[in-house]
């Protein structure tokens, strides 16, 4: 269903109990959080289990993995399956950031595994999609987006993608202070949007959450989200401080 979405991708950032501090300001602020925003935390996957027990009385707040491997269980040393996180109450998972797709070689046909794996546990994945600079220089952007989508997604049947949350993030904006004017991003999502109409019909695009992210801050977010097709954001470095974390998720 389609609805207002803040994500906060902590990365690899904070030891234990950095993070269980950030956990509990966020916990302290839960009333202030618009009920008509998801909320979303993607701390580690080392803090999931004991982040889950703190969740438990706290349903504003859902849990969110930074990333998983697409068979249930077995001999993968080092993954995290669908079914484990959906064991703590995980209930969405980033796939194909942009840096995944980089330091770890994430393919479109792995990407597409990922997204039914977690569909099948009733995960929503957040499928990460953005171009390069050089790609955006060049002009292709928009073929080299939808590519993205095509090849992974559309390996989905209607009733799966319509449970998928894009975020758009092109690479030049992530960490880089370089915000996405809300026109680029418009453009972007409008046509991700466009391109699942044409595939799947009105309704399945029409149910998509779509996310911006890409040094997304409180200053910048409200004009943003006033976009039509930028549902809210994945926000990396801003989710860190829980008061602007707070500010974005309430800029609609
Ligand atoms: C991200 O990595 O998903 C991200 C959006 O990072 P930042 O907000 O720090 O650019």
């Amino acid at each position: 269903m389609r609805k207002h979405l803040v994500a906060g991708n902590w990365k690899m950032n904070l030891t234990y109990s950095e993070a269980k501090q950030l956990l509990s300001r966020i916990i302290d602020q839960k009333e202030k959080y618009s009920p008509s925003t998801e909320v979303v935390i993607c701390p580690p996957a080392i803090y999931l289990a004991s982040f889950s027990e703190h969740l438990r009385n706290h349903p504003a707040i859902k849990l969110g993995a930074q990333n998983c491997f697409h068979q249930d269980a077995g001999a993968y040393t080092g993954e995290t399956s669908p079914a484990q996180l959906k064991s703590l109450d995980v209930k969405y998972c980033i796939i194909g950031h942009s840096e995944r797709r980089e330091h770890f070689n994430e393919s479109y046909d792995l990407l597409a595994k990922k997204a039914k794996a977690l569909l099948r546990h009733g995960i929503q994945p957040i499928f990460c999609c953005g171009e390069q600079l050089e790609v955006r220089s060049s002009n292709v952007y928009k073929e080299f987006i939808m590519k993205q989508i095509e090849e992974s997604l559309f390996q989905l049947k209607p009733e799966e993608i319509a449970q998928v949350v894009i975020a758009y993030e092109p690479i030049w904006a992530i960490g880089t202070g370089k915000t996405a004017t809300a026109i680029q991003a418009q453009e972007v999502q409008g046509l991700i949007r466009a391109r699942v109409t044409k595939q799947f019909g009105e309704k399945v695009a029409s149910e998509m959450t779509l996310l911006y992210g890409g040094s997304c801050k409180a200053e910048n977010a409200r004009e943003l989200f006033a976009q039509p097709d930028v549902d809210g954001g994945l926000v990396g470095g801003a989710s860190l401080d829980a008061a602007e974390f707070l500010q974005i998720s309430n800029s609609f």
